[in-house]
Order: C-alpha cells, then sequence, then structure tokens
C-alpha cells in the first residue's frame, strides 16, 4: 500500500450547478490523501491535517481540479489539425479520409497514438472516448498506448461500409473485427469500448444493423457517432432516409439510441430529437472549437437544458483547434452566448470534467476527486503567461477561473496526475510512467 498526499488549492464540480447550488467543492487550502491510487481523504488542510500527519505531503502550487474528460476527439486527425478550406463534407474527402488511410500500419498508427495521448497529458486531460480508423490495429496501438500511461481510454473499430476505396469495411468484416476487439480488450487496465459507426452516411442500413446488435450483446459498451453537425450532411441524411422523422430518428430505428449512447454535436436537433434524447438517456458531446472551425453552426444549450439533454464537452481534434479542455469550456462559454445563453465558468468546469464523465459512464470513477475516486488530477497554473498573471491577480475564484478558460491553453497545465502519480511535469518537460518518476522535482515535505 502506497499512500501519499497533495496539498494546495483545490477545486471540482460533481454535479450540474444548475441543478444544485452546492455542487461547487473548494478549498482555498486543502488535502487530498491518495492510498493506492484512490482518493481516500479530501477536506481542509487544518481539518485532515492531524489525521495524515504521518504521510509525505507534497505542496502544488497552481489549482488542483480533476483530470478533464474529452468526450469525443480523433486520434488519426491530430496532424491534420489546421487544414484550411471546407465545411464538413469536403473537409472529410479533402483532409480526412486520405490521412485516415495511413492507419492501415501498424507502426504510423503506434507513433501517432503515443504522441496523441501524450499531447492529452499536456493538456491535463485523462480521459477521452476517441475515433480512430476502420482498422483494427488502429484500435490495437492506441489501447497498448492507453495501458501503458494507465489512462482512461474508450474507443471501438470505426465502422464506415460505404466509406471511400481503402477505408471501407464491409457488414461481416466489420462486425468480427468489433467482436474479437471487445473480446481483446475486456477488462484491461482503465480501457473501454464503444460500438463506433462513423455516422449515418458512412455506413449501410445493414451494417447500422449489425452495430445495434452488437449492443444488444454487450450491454457494457458504448455506443459513439455524430449526429447533425453540419446543415449539408442533415439535408443528404433527410434525402437518404425518406421514413425517419429526424437525423436521431435514423439511429433510433436501429437501435443505436440509448443510455449508453454519445453523439458528437447535435447542433441541429428539433425540439422531439432532443425530448427523446432526454428520454433515452443520451447525450451529446458538444464540441464548440470544430463547430467553429467548420462552421457548423452553435450547439443550443437553452434548447437541451429545456428538454433536460445530457451533455458533456469534447475537443473534436482534428476539426477542433486545440486539445485543451479549458479553452474548450471557454468557446463554450462564447458559443452560448451566440445563441443569447449564458455558461458559468463553474458549470463550464462541470462540463469539461463530471458530466463527460457522466456521458462515458465513468462518473463513478473519475471527474469530481470525490473520496473512492481514481485520483486523476492536473494542476493549473494562474501565473502560466504574464497576461493570466495580470489577469488573475487580486481576482475572485469565478473571475481567475473564466480568465483561464478564456485565455488559457496547454501552457495552464503545470502537472498532469494519472492514479496520484505525475505523468506530465511542465517544468521538467517530462512524461512519466506511473510509478517510475513521479517523485522527481518534487516540492516534498515530511
Ligand atoms: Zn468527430
Amino acid at each position: 500500500m502506497t499512500m501519499r498526499a497533495f496539498r494546495g488549492e483545490m477545486l471540482s464540480v460533481g454535479r450540474d450547478p444548475r441543478h444544485h447550488p452546492d455542487a461547487v467543492e473548494y478549498q482555498p487550502d486543502g488535502l487530498l490523501v491518495i492510498e493506492d491510487g484512490l482518493v481516500i481523504a479530501r477536506g481542509a488542510y487544518a481539518d485532515l491535517a492531524p489525521r495524515f500527519s504521518g504521510i509525505a505531503t507534497e505542496a502544488l502550487s497552481g489549482l488542483i481540479v480533476p483530470g478533464f474528460v474529452d468526450a469525443h476527439i480523433h486520434y488519426p486527425q491530430m496532424d491534420r489539425i489546421a487544414s484550411h478550406g471546407e465545411q464538413l463534407l469536403d473537409w472529410l474527402d479533402r483532409h480526412i479520409f486520405p490521412a485516415e488511410k495511413a492507419f492501415a500500419g501498424r507502426a504510423l498508427a503506434d507513433g501517432v497514438a503515443n504522441g496523441f495521448l501524450d499531447e492529452l497529458l499536456r493538456n491535463g486531460t485523462t480521459s477521452a472516448l476517441v475515433f480512430p480508423t476502420v482498422h483494427p490495429q488502429s484500435v490495437d496501438a492506441l489501447f497498448d498506448a492507453g495501458l501503458v500511461r494507465q489512462m482512461r481510454i474508450i474507443s471501438g473499430k470505426v465502422l464506415m461500409d460505404l466509406g471511400p476505396d481503402g477505408l471501407a469495411d464491409t457488414v461481416a468484416t466489420g462486425r468480427a473485427e468489433t467482436e474479437a476487439l471487445i473480446r481483446r480488450w475486456a477488462q484491461k487496465g482503465r480501457l473501454g469500448y464503444a460500438v463506433t459507426p462513423r455516422f449515418a452516411l458512412s455506413c449501410s442500413d445493414a451494417q447500422m444493423q449489425a452495430a445495434g446488435d452488437i449492443l444488444t450483446a454487450h450491454p457494457e459498451v458504448l455506443l459513439h457517432t455524430h449526429l447533425a453537425e453540419n446543415r449539408h450532411e442533415c439535408a443528404a441524411v433527410a434525402q437518404r432516409f425518406l421514413g425517419a422523422i429526424d437525423y436521431l430518428d435514423v439511429y433510433d430505428s436501429f437501435g443505436l439510441v440509448g443510455a449508453r449512447s454519445v453523439f458528437a454535436h447535435g447542433i441541429h436537433l428539433p425540439d422531439r430529437a432532443c425530448a427523446r434524447l432526454a428520454e433515452t438517456g443520451a447525450g451529446i458531446a458538444v464540441c464548440p472549437s470544430s463547430n467553429l472551425f467548420l462552421g457548423s453552426g452553435f450547439f443550443n444549450f437553452g434548447q437541451a437544458d429545456a428538454h433536460g439533454v445530457r451533455f458533456g464537452l469534447g475537443t473534436d481534434i482534428g476539426a477542433g483547434t486545440s486539445f485543451s479542455m479549458m479553452h474548450t469550456a471557454g468557446l463554450a462559454y462564447q458559443a452560448a452566448l451566440a445563441r443569447e445563453e449564458s455558461l458559468d465558468p463553474f458549470r463550464a468546469l462541470y462540463l469539461a470534467t463530471a458530466a463527460s464523465a457522466d456521458l462515458l459512464h465513468i462518473a463513478d470513477r473519475v471527474g469530481a476527486l470525490r473520496v473512492g475516486q481514481e485520483a486523476d488530477f492536473t494542476v493549473l497554473d494562474y501565473q502560466a503567461t504574464p497576461l493570466l498573471a495580470r489577469r488573475t491577480a487580486g481576482a475572485t475564484l469565478a473571475e481567475r477561473l473564466f480568465a483561464m478558460q478564456i485565455l488559457g491553453d496547454d501552457r495552464l497545465v503545470s502537472r498532469t496526475y494519472i492514479l496520484g502519480e505525475c505523468a506530465w511535469d511542465r517544468a521538467t518537460s517530462a512524461f512519466a510512467q506511473p510509478g517510475v518518476i513521479a517523485h522527481a522535482g518534487a516540492d516534498a515535505r515530511p
């Protein structure tokens, strides 16, 4: 048994402050006590210190928050971030599909997967729901890299039998490869599986039905796909599925809408679809930087709230323009304002942590730094840039949090911890495998 403690300013928002005014948990001088990777105590330092006086305590400067949970991101698109010129469907054809074809090669997939997970850690993200490519080896590469880092990574081979040459599977191979991957990776480390049809236009009716059958046979896995992102996409879906009430109804008719379904975007939804999402418990991964980059539109927070739809936040790299969930939270505020809604900075932090964890069905394990949860957290630096230092000096907690969301990027993150061990240290630019170099350079005290 290894026990250790961290002292510092701590903030988490484990429930939606819109419904729970007491959701914000804050200790200006807190103590977080960890045993074997789990939080066993958290509270004011003055209250807890006498109980844990014999434990090595490390002081961390900055704001300690739960590790971020990215509810929608594509790892093979990492190296196509910032590709110029088009909206969704043309952008896929011109920039993304050619890049994804290269993931037939395992060595390339390994290289990108490792660089991708390091980039998540540099941005304070410790859990993510990730699109790989159609190739099963792209899933193996990501899961192998996630297992080494002990990160909470959920992914699954992309199903796209109507995809372009070189990226199309078939109903039979898609089903067989998905089943084999579920068997291979079940119960390994902190990994999870998501059945991943790319989106309605990429899959035949038979393949979407197969995806529904797999979900029924494996109640522990998630469903991860895209929904109503772009107006041209929505028009094409309406044209192909003449019998469907709306875009969500297409997925519903194949058994793909349920409490474990995560739909990216959901920008252009009728009220009926929002009501159906709420009724089934399915959720939306809101991706504001991607929506702005591709000119897709703005998520309707007011409509979603009016219907009680669950939602979290995703970066949607490579249409998204930043790996930073803090920056993404700042853009969510701006997207909400574009529709005359206001997003509170504490609620934005909730969306980037516990709400996304809830979408991914891992909220019992991560997202709030609660006693019993896994000790994944990140340390945010108020002094990350000269401008941020000026703006946060003497400011209230809400002002400091909001300034970090609006002005912050990867430079905000001074440390990222996985299961209580330092996995990224900005001061030394070092990634550490958990348990290996965790204490290097630490301000350790007896
Ligand atoms: Zn996406």
